[in-house]
């Protein structure tokens, strides 16, 4: 009796272990990742080592970029249309080195800088359509915390609030009725949340990325004209030495916990009711 009260007591810990791990990020399977960035780069630089290990881990992941990208460039010869292209096709090249493909990655095609002054009735609308339609088991995007109120980028700001808002109407069918009436889109309510570019104060989950960290630092580096020189004088290409210099600032910049490289998150079950 009493060993199989042992056995019955272990085999209850094991479950639990088991499901403990695979409510892990990194050991997260077969499930739908919607991420939503409001440049095409936040995606990488803010979670890239996770869509990695999410990608590896057979799961299907999906990135929408609220914006185009056509401003950030102090090269006095850019226009904004050829840095829109030049900011997609580095996004595709960069979310492909992750393992996400470019039929996967959805462009919303907002102007740099302009989110904000986007008619927000249409920009909560297309997100909530998106998420009915993909139905993530999972979402990621920047965190709409109370500290982002404070300062940061238009955009930032914009995207945050806005997916968080989506998020809301998604679930509730009165929002945007005509999704359902019209396109079939049925509600949704979104299960999980991880918020990227968290405030060091806010932050409350780790991704350990370490077996793809240097994967995400190739990435990254796609986006070539996102640095230096060519975000001075855009060249398409890195000169090595340039390239290794970048490689090795992002080491450095990117958090360590316990000795590995890990990605900061805030972690979230639903919207914030009150
Ligand atoms: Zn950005």
């Amino acid at each position: 009796m009493r060993s199989c009260l042992t056995f019955s007591f272990l085999l209850f810990l094991s479950i639990v272990n088991a499901w403990a791990q695979q409510r892990r990020l990194e050991s997260v399977q077969n499930k739908t990742i919607l991420v939503f960035t409001p440049h095409p780069d936040d995606d990488v630089f803010g979670a890239g080592g996770t869509i990695a290990l999410l990608n590896r881990n057979h799961n299907k992941v999906f990135i929408v970029v609220y914006t185009n990208d056509d401003k950030g460039s102090y090269d006095p010869d850019m226009s904004s249309q050829r840095l829109a292209r030049i900011r997609r096709s580095e996004q595709e090249v960069s979310e492909g080195q992750l393992g996400t493909p470019k039929e996967n990655i959805m462009w919303m095609g907002y102007d740099d800088g302009m989110l904000e002054y986007a008619p927000q009735p249409k920009l909560t609308e297309e997100a909530t359509a998106i998420i009915r339609r993909v139905r993530p088991d999972i979402l990621l995007s920047v965190d709409p915390g109370e500290w982002y109120e404070r300062w940061h980028k238009t955009d930032h700001r914009m995207a945050a609030f806005n997916t968080i808002d989506a998020v809301r109407a998604a679930e509730f069918w009165l929002y945007f009725p005509n999704q359902r009436l019209q396109l079939g889109l049925q509600p949704y309510q979104v299960p999980e949340m991880y918020f990227f570019y968290p405030s060091p104060q806010e932050s409350n989950y780790f991704v350990n990325i370490e077996s793809v960290a240097e994967l995400k630092f190739d990435a990254a580096a796609k986006q070539v004209s996102q640095f230096e020189p060519a975000v001075h004088k855009y060249r398409s290409d890195w000169d090595p030495k340039d390239l290794e210099k970048a490689k090795d600032e992002m080491r450095k910049e990117q958090p360590r916990k316990d000795g590995h490289y890990v990605e900061a998150f805030r972690y979230a079950t639903g919207f914030n009711q009150y």
